[in-house]
């Protein structure tokens, strides 16, 4: 059968019998998919042709189709402190201490070249939507976001912007450095002209703002209530990092009284609109209440290996209600941006902890796509079907690795994919023979690794 919605006007593109396709429904996709104005227009069962004319007919007979993967947690300005000497082999408290007084001297030139880099590593993994966590604007930096919407715009990748903040410095009980610090007043008056600026609230956004004040030990009680306010006021969605060390609940214990989640309660961020970065974690009547309440989680499986911060109970959250998605966490906990191998990660973590016959190579293609698109609370995106945008990765299996396979779809985690060879967002190549028209690599690296040296060198 052909599944589709009314015929476009303008040139279709059909995207032909692929390799392997992994759409996320149930549909046969073996004939492909067509695609016409950013949508996908029709999915086709094996020997089935488009219903109406296509422009353009794209062989993909050597390509698995997967939808786009979408990366819910990221620190993009991490790029630049990768390996970083004095923060190695550390867990997550100490390696923070011992890197905020980096971060504190970005400035706008390194945040921007850092973005460009990150977005583009992610692009060519597979990624076409990612969500940024940017909480440090020193001063001069206090554009931050706009920066990273104008490079977003460039490249042309969808991204949520999240309008990060700390409020409570170590003055004050906190954990960072009081240098790296704003006020109340300042974040949330930035936080609500970046919402009026950049955030599209429509099908197909390429942009889109959340708040999100980092977490509970780098924040105020106030900044959390009145951000919860904020995004009620303006429907856009929270985000902070929860649940990722036992340091942190002992923090929430002894400042606020309260274990995480009923922290999260106490400041009314218990609710659909929120998703957390980490969510390790959780007691079993906390992960009712999260699932209850419709709470997404961004689980980053080599950031909590390299921290070693614990494992995400992925199972039980998904159980419960929680929407469960990807992230490949900042780029000094990962310390790359590839979001093919966090799915391969996270498929091992996951079964490690539950088992080979529990988690399957499917479940993990899920997490990054549908379960990622749900974190971020969009329906437009995240699955191979009528009427979802046209964010697509093509892999190839034509490397030594691959050789032998036989099942297509599970050997590009197995064999250990890196690069898509085609990437797609809004009906446009991005992604071409796995190279980036009008980029140069080259030159990229030299700007970023200059920047990163420049960093170091003030400290
Ligand atoms: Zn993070």
């Amino acid at each position: 059968m052909i599944s589709k919605l009314a015929m476009p006007d303008s040139p279709a593109t059909w995207i032909k019998n692929p390799l392997a396709i992994w759409t996320g429904s149930e549909a046969d996709a073996r004939g492909g998919i067509v695609v016409c104005d950013g949508q996908i227009s029709e999915v086709l069962a094996q020997g089935q042709k488009p219903s109406g004319p296509v422009a353009q007919t794209f062989d993909a007979s050597e390509h698995v189709i997967l939808p786009g993967l979408i990366n819910t947690h990221h620190h993009f300005y991490q790029t630049l402190t990768r390996a970083y000497p004095t923060a190695l082999n550390k867990a997550l408290f100490p390696w923070l201490k011992s890197l905020y007084v980096v971060w504190a001297k970005l400035t706008p030139e390194m945040l921007s070249v850092a973005t460009e880099l990150a977005l583009t590593e992610l692009l060519l993994s597979g990624c076409t939507t990612a969500a940024d966590h940017h909480y440090l604007f020193p001063d001069g930096l206090e554009h931050a976001i706009d920066i990273q919407a104008g490079v977003a715009q460039n490249i042309g990748m969808r991204m949520t912007l999240t309008r990060g903040s700390m409020s409570l410095g170590e003055d004050d009980g906190g954990l960072p450095p009081q240098t790296t610090v704003q006020t109340e007043a300042d974040i949330l008056a930035d936080s609500e002209r970046l919402i009026k600026t950049w955030h599209e609230n429509k099908p197909g956004a390429m942009l889109q703002v959340a708040l999100a004040p980092c977490s509970p030990f780098s924040v105020t009680t106030e900044l959390m209530q009145e951000s919860a306010k904020m995004a009620d006021q303006y429907d856009v969605r929270l985000h902070t990092h929860l649940a990722e060390t036992l340091d942190e609940e002992a923090f929430c214990l002894e400042r606020f009284g309260l274990r995480t989640v009923d922290y999260l309660q106490s400041v009314g961020w218990l609710s659909g609109r929120t998703w957390l970065a980490h969510g390790i974690h959780f007691n079993e009547m906390e992960i009712r209440q999260l699932g209850e309440a419709g709470v997404g989680i961004c689980h980053c499986p080599n950031s909590n290996m390299m921290l070693a911060s614990g494992i995400c109970r992925t199972q039980e959250l998904e159980a419960a209600g929680c929407p469960v998605g990807l992230g490949v966490d900042g780029s000094a906990s990962n310390d790359h941006s590839n979001m093919i191998n966090e799915v391969r990660q996270a498929m091992y973590l996951q079964r490690l902890h539950y088992g080979a016959d529990t988690i399957r190579h499917t479940d993990a293609f899920r997490w990054a796509t549908q379960g990622s698109a749900k974190v971020l609370g969009r329906d437009d995106i995240g699955e191979i079907s009528p009427g979802k945008r046209t964010d697509l990765a093509l892999f190839k299996l034509d490397e030594l690795r691959f050789s032998g396979h036989h099942d297509a779809l599970a050997a590009l985690l197995l064999g250990g994919a890196n690069q898509a060879d085609r990437v797609m967002i809004e009906g446009q190549w991005k992604v071409i023979d796995g190279a980036l028209p009008d980029v140069d690599l080259e030159d990229l690296k030299h700007r970023h690794q200059a920047a990163a040296r420049l960093l170091a060198s003030l400290m």
